[in-house]
């Protein structure tokens, strides 16, 4: 073994322990660290055991067992516990040495530590690190940004333990300066809220409306999964669909319509909102877990409100065919949606963001992987200034095809009283997308009428602003 470790690794739960295996199944040597030092022993005694691994039982130790320059990465819960490290590291650090930060943390605080860190003299890195604990062990998509100097000495680490494409490609590349990693695996999360709802959409509507079992909707998800949806969550989707309890009931019937999350959806609604980016999609998707989180008054209301019984009586396989498309168009609106808040967030913060490497980058090893993603790769490969993923000759020529059977669908779900917000909310976007003229005139005629906001003419240049007395007083 080594003398020196090639990494050192603070925090030893679920993603830091898969990870430094990974890091070792690639011929790394990797020092480790945890707060609750026993997890240590636990560790080089159980999985680690007869590995390249050396064990810490303080942070100085841990830093000190390191090559130069000594990259220190952190894998523990987002928020203080990482500006807490970061103090504790610093003191044994050399100039030119990286601390990097592995976790769910947001950006703009990835924006502050880096400063900070970097006007102490060393380097900052703040990566995501997406697919979750079997990702983490096999090979996980990893967006990294911070301290661009840092970067080569990282390369080679992460890419090899990241996951790879068809072609060896490494689901990994530098993403861009301070908070740009971080903020890029916050749209991943907000674009994995948005797929998952749709999914959920779908799912009602094969319930309810079709009155489906779920071993005929694995059947519908595993073969959508060989088709243009093919991605981790349609097929974990089929899984859960097939998956029976103990006593042969389905365990989807088992379990508790009340969604959970950590956040990172919220921020990413929030920070569209900010930048006055139209997110619909992954908005709704946010809304929609907090509605069905207010459990128990869904419960009082459903005895008290009533709305239509669903009934149909239609062409189930055409009706099939329609959530499949509803599904790809509103797929396309939320990832086109996704891209506009990483053009707007590169603008604001002075980011050279790759588009086309960020969808490679998700390509494999995340949870929003998908045969998708290469379609997206394509057009910015085509044209790397594309102002809007709709406006792609490929995505423009989808929404075309997929409007009919979405449009059928929304329609059935609504005048049948079933919810389908980021289904419909995409689809309002499309057309509102479209459209050369929205009735935002009416707006602003309001506006300047309550409140003398002032106005622009469509018969006179942009930029000059017109008042009218709308109520002759005064
Ligand atoms: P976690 O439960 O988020 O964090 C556990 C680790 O943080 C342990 O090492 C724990 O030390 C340490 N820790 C907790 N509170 C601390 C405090 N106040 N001060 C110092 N250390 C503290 O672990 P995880 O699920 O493996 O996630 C690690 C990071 O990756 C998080 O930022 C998470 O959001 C992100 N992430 C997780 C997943 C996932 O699927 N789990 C996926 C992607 C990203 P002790 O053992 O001493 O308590």
């Amino acid at each position: 073994m080594k003398k020196y470790a090639d990494i050192g690794l603070i925090g030893l739960a679920v993603m830091g322990e898969n990870l430094v295996l990974n890091m070792e199944s690639k011929g790394f040597t990797v020092a480790v660290y945890n707060r609750t030092v026993e997890k240590v022993d636990k560790f080089m005694s159980g999985r680690g055991a007869g590995k390249n691994f050396i064990g810490a039982h303080s942070i100085e130790e841990l830093v000190t067992s390191l090559e130069r320059p000594r990259k220190v990465m952190m894998l523990v819960k987002a928020g203080q516990p990482v500006d807490d490290f970061i103090e504790q590291i610093i003191p044994h650090l050399e100039p030119g040495d990286i601390i990097i930060d592995g976790g769910n943390s947001h950006f703009p605080d990835t924006i502050r530590r880096t400063k900070y860190v970097e006007s102490k003299g060393f380097l900052y890195i703040g990566t995501g690190v997406s697919g979750g604990e079997i990702g983490a062990l096999r090979g996980p998509s990893i967006m990294p940004g911070g301290s661009a100097a840092a970067w080569p000495a990282v390369k080679n680490i992460f890419q090899s333990i990241s996951a790879k494409v068809e072609d060896g490609s490494p689901c990994c590349d530098w993403v861009g300066s301070d908070g740009a990693g971080h903020f890029v695996k916050m749209v991943h999360n907000g674009i994995e809220y948005g797929d998952m709802q749709i999914i959920c959409e779908a799912y009602q509507i094969m319930k309810d409306l079709l009155g489906m079992t779920t071993d005929e909707m694995h059947e519908v998800f595993k073969k959508w999964n060989s088709e243009e949806l093919d991605s981790y969550l349609i097929e974990i989707t089929a899984d859960i669909m097939a998956y029976k309890d103990k006593d042969g009931v389905p365990m989807l019937d088992k379990i508790l319509d009340a969604a959970g999350q950590k956040g990172t959806g919220k921020w990413t609604g929030t920070v569209a909102l900010d930048m006055g980016v139209p997110l619909t999609l992954i908005a709704e998707s946010v809304f929609a877990r907090m509605l069905s989180s207010q459990k128990d008054m869904r419960v009082e209301a459903s005895k008290v409100l009533s709305g239509p019984k669903p009934e149909f009586s239609g062409d189930k396989a055409q009706m099939l065919d329609d959530l499949k498309m509803a599904l790809y168009g509103a797929k396309l609106v939320s990832y086109a949606q996704g891209y506009d808040l990483l053009m707007a967030a590169a603008k604001e913060y002075k980011w050279d963001l790759h588009y086309g490497d960020i969808a490679l980058m998700w390509r494999g090893g995340c949870i929003i992987r998908s045969a998708f993603l290469g379609d997206i790769k394509k057009a910015f490969d085509k044209n790397r200034n594309l102002p809007h993923l709709l406006l792609d000759s490929f995505f423009a020529q989808k929404t075309e095809a997929a409007q009919s059977g979405w449009r059928r669908l929304c329609a059935a779900a609504l005048t049948n009283g079933i919810p389908v917000p980021a289904l419909a909310s995409a689809l309002c976007y499309f057309d509102g997308f479209r459209s050369e003229r929205l009735p935002a005139n009416l707006l602003q005629a309001q506006r300047d009428y309550f409140g003398a906001h002032t106005y622009e003419r469509v018969d006179k240049p942009r930029g000059e602003f017109f008042h009218t007395n709308w109520t002759g007083e005064g």
